[in-house]
């Protein structure tokens, strides 16, 4: 079945992601596995494109349902039609990956034969995935981009009659999935879903998996916001919670208790820059039955895909260097099993604090260019370290891509890069650090980070204000930076000129 495969699907006429590669009667064992990745070759020896398997089910021809015949989603009118089809297609198709009969006069496919099916999902490259996973173009006009679908309600054909499955945008808007397919596909998950902010799907993670008398772990530098949530909000209804550090595998298994739901991790810490093991940590979740959960706001998907690295969920900001404008606020979990996948789905449409279509769609832009700006984001990033490396009144500069910080190593085995934030820390305590704050020009004072645009702060006085005389206080010498993707050389010159001499 390659040339469907490579008309319809590597060719782009029908742009998905899935499908069914194959059907040949089994001669012994099924030739592939899950899991393996193909490169399909053209007739010419071209290279048509990469899949990976996802399944191998070995059917009788006759047993065939109707379940699996849709799932090959060719609109079949019925088992027979689909049977009638199939054959046809087998008496032309050729296929020089697989052994098969097709061409064999002798060969013809009866109530008896069992068919091998084999399901992929096609491969691409990251920067790829992010312009196309989700967003085919429009069949109803064939425009380019996802359309805004502006509306609360769809109509339905009939009481039930659902056109494509949409019924109220708080349960499903077409804008919406697409940015949901696309974060799903971009993490390397199988359930992305959106919300109003990274705090709303925190949120409603939060109260999908615990219930009252559960724990928690979170970072003893965790973002300020989440540190409120779990502390102000989630305490009050009966969660528990101990912070650990990240960096610390030994130290987050001690926090460990046998009530512990989640453990809870950034990585990068937001503004240590602190490194958790996303591997170990993943271990240590298991063994405990609990969750592990990574906030992967600071890495994005482009540098690092925890889900691959055993997290059960994937935590987003999508205002940051997703949305990448600073134009909006958003937020998003993904996840891999498609069971917890259901459960979050019913509590964000239960809660309801998911995205709007706009919101949506400008995430959706910001990710297609995720790629090419994290690479400038981290080239602008590891020149400034060097240059506040080297700086007399830099008392500490706090980045993972530096050989002598505690978490390169780590950093190094799970990120393909270092990323954009970088803190530090100044001579001259609190007082030193806010007069930097002042005194930059180019570098705009504000909260957030991962828009195109450098920003600065002081964290102990503005995002990690409410961890104030809590464990997770930060030092007030601290700075952080939110390196933009501005010209270089004006950014050291910014930076150089607000440390002074
Ligand atoms: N996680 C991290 C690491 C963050 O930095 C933030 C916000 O700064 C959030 C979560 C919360 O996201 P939002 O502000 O979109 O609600």
């Amino acid at each position: 079945m390659r040339r469907r495969l490579s008309d319809l699907v590597l060719h782009g006429r029908k742009r998905a992601t899935a499908g069914l590669l194959a059907e040949y009667t089994v001669e012994g064992e099924p030739l592939e596995r899950p899991g393996e990745i193909l490169v399909l070759l053209g007739n010419d020896g071209e290279q048509l494109g990469r899949i990976r398997i996802t399944a191998v089910n070995v059917l009788r021809f006759d047993n065939v349902t109707w379940e699996f015949a849709d799932a090959e989603g060719e609109g079949f009118s019925d088992i027979e039609d689909w049977r009638t089809r199939h054959r046809e297609f087998w008496e032309r198709v050729s296929v020089d990956r697989i052994r098969h009969h097709a061409g064999d006069p002798s060969w013809a496919l009866t109530g008896d034969t069992e068919v091998v099916c084999v399901w992929f999902d096609v491969v691409h490259d990251f920067e790829t995935l992010a312009i196309h996973a989700g967003q085919p173009p429009d069949p109803a006009t064939g425009a380019v981009v996802p359309p805004i679908y502006a509306t609360s309600t769809y109509a339905q054909d009939g009481v039930g009659g659902l056109r494509a499955g949409y019924e109220y945008s708080r349960t499903a808007n077409p804008t919406r999935t697409a940015l949901e397919e696309c974060l799903a596909a971009l993490e390397g998950g199988r359930r992305g879903l959106a919300f109003a902010s990274g705090m709303a799907a925190e949120d409603t993670l939060l109260r999908t998996v615990l219930t009252p008398g559960d724990h928690l772990v979170i970072p003893d530098d965790a973002y300020g916001g989440t540190f409120r949530l779990v502390s102000k909000v989630a305490e009050r209804w009966g969660v528990s919670w101990t912070a650990a550090p990240v960096s610390d595998v030994d130290a987050v298994r001690a926090a460990v208790r046998p009530e512990t739901k989640l453990v809870w991790i950034e990585t990068p810490t937001n503004p240590l820059l602190n490194v958790g093991d996303i591997a170990a940590l993943a271990a240590v979740a298991r063994e405990a039955g609990a969750l592990l959960v990574v906030d992967n706001t600071f890495a994005t998907p482009y540098l690092q895909q925890p889900l691959a690295l055993g997290a059960d969920v994937v935590v987003h900001s999508t205002t940051k260097y997703c949305g990448g404008h600073s134009d909006v606020v958003g937020g998003a979990l993904v996840v891999q099993d498609d069971e917890l996948g259901e459960q979050l789905a019913f509590h964000q449409n239960a809660m309801g604090a998911v995205a709007g279509p706009f919101d949506a769609w400008l995430v959706l832009r910001g990710l297609k260019t995720l790629a090419v700006r994290m690479d400038r984001h981290c080239d602008n990033a590891e020149r400034i370290v060097e240059m506040l490396s080297g700086h007399s009144k830099v008392t500490q500069v706090l980045y993972p891509g530096v050989g002598g910080h505690p978490g390169h190593e780590v950093a190094a085995k799970q990120m393909r890069r270092f990323g954009g934030m970088v803190s530090f820390r100044v001579e001259g305590g609190e007082k030193a650090a806010l007069e930097v704050c002042d005194r930059v020009q180019l570098f705009i004072l504000g909260e957030s980070l991962g828009g195109v645009e450098s920003l600065i702060e002081h964290p102990a006085r503005m995002t990690h204000l409410s961890a104030s005389g809590s464990a997770l206080e930060v030092p007030g010498d601290l700075v952080r930076l939110s390196v933009g993707i501005e010209s270089v050389d004006d950014l050291v010159a910014d930076l150089t000129q607000a440390l002074g001499t």
